[in-house]
């Protein structure tokens, strides 16, 4: 763990989180900014950087973590598909993204091109109120 790093804050329970799922290896929470409602991120509780530097026991947990979460949106959402990403922006902590895809762009930030190419707006935060919702959603879903 480093000091300064949120997701290892997060992870040792430093920082609140809308928790989905937690073991010792790994932990599953909503994303803070939302492309979807249900938006989750997986990480390890170690801190790794790189998603390609995990070691493959770990990124088979966070993947199997990702699957179970996907099929749960499937069913609370009736969303056709669920995206995995690992992106490598913001937190240099590696974390999985895992989004309930209600159109084909909701990973490919088109909808967020009206920046410029060099540009990026973060999706609007959800009130707390109903991040609580979502998380109670998917928790009993799983
Ligand atoms: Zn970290």
């Amino acid at each position: 763990m480093t000091e300064t790093c949120l997701f290892c804050r997060i992870a040792a329970g430093e920082l609140p989180a809308h928790r989905l799922y937690e073991d010792e290896a790994i932990l599953a929470f909503l994303d803070l900014h939302p492309v979807r409602e249900g938006h989750a991120l997986v990480i390890p509780k170690a801190h790794h950087v790189w998603f390609e530097d995990l070691p493959v026991d770990l990124a088979t947990r966070v993947t199997t973590c990702a699957q179970t979460l996907a099929r749960a949106m499937k069913r609370l959402y009736g969303v056709p598909r669920v995206a995995m990403v690992y992106t490598g922006i913001h937190v240099p902590h590696a974390h999985a993204h895992v989004v309930p895809m209600h159109h084909v762009h909701d990973v490919t930030s088109r909808a967020y091109l009206n920046d410029g190419l060099d540009g990026f707006s973060a999706p609007p935060q959800l009130p707390a109120e109903r991040m609580a919702q979502i998380a109670d959603g998917l928790r009993a879903a799983l």
